[in-house]
């Protein structure tokens, strides 16, 4: 195993972690009153490269490993979990799909723009009816003349309602079984369809208990009409497709964790070394060393999980138990990291004033984007033989 970076890798990590200390960290209390996806910010971040980390240079990207990917999200993450969630959304399903699975024009008229962080990248699955059971989705893309017709409605589609996103990419049922009694022979297709487009509205903004950055809503295509060259990749292979993708995606849910878990250890370290009780810093305290000391060391095994599955990416190596086991355990250590880095600070922990709390709120997510941790389990059983 190599985890070493490359210079030019080192350099845009060092860079992810001023730009996340100057200039997203001192505005995150105000981000997270104002519940609003700092698009500013994603601009700018735009224009160091970091929209395109994992699209190679010749479609507008910087072509980093997913190694190096890992490392610059747990910069960013360490500042704000929120426009960490939104940056791991667009590069991961937001882009790789019409990088992996696009064809030429396609990628230069709509991957280009989100690899030089002129537009920002979305991707939904998800439905009322169907989250965990991806098959079960209803959305139905018909062929008419020239194209598609597609009707149904997809939920919680994260940074598709900003000032900045193009449009999106979603999986829609390609044949006529809307109602799931033939579903072993149904196909699935990814399509892309452009804001504006007749048919295609949107709610507004949900209000998560964390990420509240975050752009999430609910989608609705009443007969939305998209030519054929809409159609990414394989009409029959879009669930294959869009699940190879979830693989990455999971890597840096996966970081995002690793960050959160690194910046409530940070606090929780700093807070028990001055907090004085009973006549000395509560740090003293073997209770409290012990604590510290677990989340240390469960942060430390999850991200070994981590960077091993990234690393068998970049390798060309198979990562699909690895990424669900990195996803797995790195959600679970922040969860659990967060509660006790609250509990450490005592009542001010409590308070969203104190930013320990932003971080306990953003915590409980992980666990349940990019495939709950019941479906991380499922997919490791599997590889086991269950
Ligand atoms: C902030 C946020 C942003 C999101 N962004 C996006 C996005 O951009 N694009 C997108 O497509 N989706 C997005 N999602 C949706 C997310 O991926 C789903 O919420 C998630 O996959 C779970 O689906 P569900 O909510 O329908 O829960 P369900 O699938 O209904 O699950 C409910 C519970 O049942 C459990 N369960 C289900 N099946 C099984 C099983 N076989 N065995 C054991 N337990 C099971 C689940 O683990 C969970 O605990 C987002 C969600 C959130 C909260």
């Amino acid at each position: 195993m190599d985890f070493s970076l490359t210079e030019s890798e080192r350099d845009l990590v060092n860079l992810c972690r001023e730009f996340a200390q100057k200039e997203i960290a001192p505005r995150a209390p105000l981000a997270w009153d104002e519940a609003r996806c700092p698009t500013d910010l994603l601009r700018e971040m735009g224009a160091l490269g970091l929209l395109g980390m994992l699209i190679p240079e010749q479609w507008g990207g910087i072509g980093m490993s997913t190694v190096g990917f890992v490392a610059a999200m747990e910069q960013i993450g360490l500042a704000d979990q929120s426009v960490a969630a939104a940056l791991q959304a667009h590069v991961t399903i937001g882009s790789l799909p019409l990088y992996l699975f696009g064809n030429d024009a396609q990628r230069e008229r709509w991957l280009r723009p989100l690899a030089e962080g002129r537009a920002l990248g979305a991707f939904g699955l998800t439905e009322p009816d169907a989250g965990s059971d991806a098959r079960g989705i209803r959305t139905l893309a018909v062929r008419r003349d020239g194209g598609w017709l597609i009707h149904g409605q997809k939920a919680f589609f994260s940074n598709a309602g900003t000032d900045m996103s193009f449009g999106v990419t979603l999986l829609a049922r390609t044949e006529s079984d809307t109602e799931g009694e033939e579903r072993e022979g149904s196909t699935f297709a990814t399509f892309v369809v452009e804001k504006d487009t007749p048919g295609f509205t949107m709610g507004p903004k949900m209000r998560g208990i964390g990420w509240r950055g975050l752009d999430t809503r609910e989608l609705f295509f009443e007969d939305v009409f998209v030519a054929d060259d809409h159609l990414v990749g394989d009409p029959a292979m879009g669930l294959g497709q869009f699940l190879s993708t979830l693989e990455v995606g999971r890597i840096s849910i996966a970081a995002l964790s690793l960050s959160l878990t690194q910046a409530v250890l940070d606090m929780a370290t700093e807070y028990a070394q001055q907090r004085v009780q009973f006549g000395q810093p509560i740090s003293k305290f073997q209770a409290i060393q012990f604590k510290l000391a677990d989340i240390a060391t469960e942060l430390e095994a999850a991200r070994w999980l981590t960077y091993r599955a990234a690393y068998l990416r970049d390798i060309g190596e198979p990562f699909l138990k690895e990424a669900s086991m990195a996803k797995l355990k790195a959600s679970r250590v922040a969860v659990s990291a967060a509660s006790e880095a609250v509990q450490i600070h005592g009542g001010i922990g409590y308070m969203l004033e104190s930013p320990v709390a932003r971080f306990y709120c953003d915590a409980k997510v992980l666990e349940i984007g990019e495939g709950t941790n019941e479906i991380q389990h499922v997919v490791i059983a599997r590889t086991l033989g269950c």
